[in-house]
């Protein structure tokens, strides 16, 4: 089963569960959709923790491109007084922009 397969069974389920009547159902029904739940939410984060892993990895490659980009001066760079173009300036804010938003996502990146 692909990731957008699973992740659409879950918002199924999850999309009949919250019609159902639980207080019309039986305790055998119950259990089974309990467990079923459970089922769904473990592969739910089980995905969130594998995209959370490959998107660590490539803002993390990401910054680092920039950022290497950013400290190697071109002419511009040293024909202006600030010793950087706004070429350059720009790889420095996109490096920062992506830890930012690794931070603001909660996902440690290893650099
Ligand atoms: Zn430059």
């Amino acid at each position: 089963m692909t990731v957008d397969q699973r992740l659409t069974a879950a918002r199924e389920y999850l999309g009949y569960a919250r019609q159902v009547k639980v207080a019309d159902l039986p305790e055998l029904a119950l259990q089974r959709m309990a467990a079923e739940l459970r089922r769904q939410l473990g592969q739910v984060l089980a995905l969130l923790g594998e995209a959370s892993e490959v998107l660590a990895s490539a803002l993390a490659d990401a910054a680092d491109y920039r950022e290497q980009r950013a400290t190697k001066p071109c002419a511009t760079c040293e024909a202006t007084a600030s010793d950087i173009c706004p070429d350059h300036e720009a790889d420095f804010d996109l490096s920062d922009s992506y830890l930012a938003l690794a931070a603001e996502l909660g996902i440690e990146v290893q650099r």
